[in-house]
């Protein structure tokens, strides 16, 4: 038997009431088709929050452990195991594993092995933000070099992976970020990852006449409310604004003037919810993640900054999350 420690809940609430870290043990023997994985890290990513309130169209079973993205190390493998071995490096490509334990029994198909020299952090976090970057810049608009997007929550991680790869194709990028006194610093940063306008969604279109650029033909938004506004009202007429989150909690209030006389189109984007509907949807997940691997060996992507917290300090780590001075993901690690 190996000692295990995970964080679980056992009702929806708000993780500081309703986690808990408790200490179990796991099976002696495996399945055939099990593996026994020590989780290294695991992000906390708003959905993972949205999961524990029970904001989320998918949730373990209660008591549960949440955490849908990570990175493990394989340590024994079932008889008929064949896609890993032990000291394989491996990722979820299934949703809702519960990574925020040290070790867990997992069925092998839910996992995917990669190469072991990506970064810890890198690795823990690529196999939902990065996929999702690369299919809001490629499945709902053609768009060539030259042309523009906008998008909102740009200091987030997949705003700056959107940066990276709209810059890696000669596309200009309208970053909206929130006003605050870190403003600066923030915008020197995101210009550092290659965005070519940073500004907020007050001063959006005023700064977008002042640089010249061409309207955008897509809009990506995953906070809602005036932000989403903002995105809409600069879009060129017929322009897309695809909607992925919700991060202010705000209803969407895009003035309905701009699809009656614009023909804007809104869309709406889930990763899990996309794969979930495919026929062979974790062969294409498989795909995704071998495409971002090459993405950071060839530097179109940079690692993301991370903060390593062991997964005892949950508490901290939450309030790392909610701080106004976070710029990378939290990671509990163990
Ligand atoms: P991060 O944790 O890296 O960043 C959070 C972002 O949200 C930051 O830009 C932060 O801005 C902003 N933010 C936080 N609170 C508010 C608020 N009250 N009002 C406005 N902005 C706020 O996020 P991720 O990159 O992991 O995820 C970004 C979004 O993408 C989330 O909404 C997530 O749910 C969504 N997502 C959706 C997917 C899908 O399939 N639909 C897949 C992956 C992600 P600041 O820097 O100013 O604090």
């Amino acid at each position: 038997q190996a000692n295990a420690t995970a964080l679980s809940f056992a009702e929806h609430g708000s993780p500081e009431r309703v986690l808990r870290l408790q200490h179990t043990d796991l099976p002696a023997t495996l399945g055939d088709h099990e593996v026994r994985i020590h989780l290294l890290a695991a992000p906390i990513n708003p959905s993972d929050i949205n999961t524990i309130e029970g904001k989320y169209p998918i949730a373990p079973e209660l008591p549960g452990v949440p955490g849908h993205e990570g990175v493990g190390e394989v340590e024994a493998v079932g008889s008929k195991v064949t896609r890993m071995r032990p000291g394989d490096r491996v990722v979820p490509i299934e949703h809702g594993q519960g990574t925020w334990r040290t070790h867990g029994v997992f069925n092998e198909l839910h996992w995917y092995k990669i190469p072991k020299d990506i970064p810890l952090g890198t690795a823990a976090t690529m196999v939902i933000n990065p996929p999702t970057a690369v299919k809001l810049l490629s499945d709902f608009v053609q768009l060539a070099e030259g042309d523009t997007l906008v998008q909102s929550g740009a200091s987030s991680h997949v705003g700056r992976l959107v940066i990276q790869l709209a810059k890696s194709r000669g596309i200009n990028t309208i970053n909206l970020i929130r006003d605050r006194p870190e403003r600066a610093e923030q915008e020197r940063e995101l210009r550092s990852l290659g965005a070519t306008l940073v500004t907020t969604a007050a001063e959006c279109r005023q700064a977008l006449q002042a640089a010249g650029l061409p309207k955008p033909k897509l809009g990506l938004d995953c906070v809602s409310s005036d932000s989403a506004a903002a995105c809409a009202k600069v879009l060129a007429p017929g322009g897309t604004l695809v909607v992925y989150g919700a991060m202010s909690q705000q209803p969407l209030t895009v003035p309905p003037g701009l699809l009656i006389f614009n023909d804007i189109r809104i869309r709406g984007f889930w990763l899990t919810g996309g794969f979930a509907k495919m026929k062979d949807g974790w062969r294409a997940k498989e795909q995704l993640v071998d495409h971002v691997c090459a993405l950071f060996r060839t530097k179109v992507i940079r690692p993301v900054d991370v903060e390593c917290l062991p997964l005892e300090q949950w508490e901290k780590a939450l309030q790392r999350v909610a701080s106004d001075d976070r710029t990378g993901k939290v990671l509990l690690t163990s």
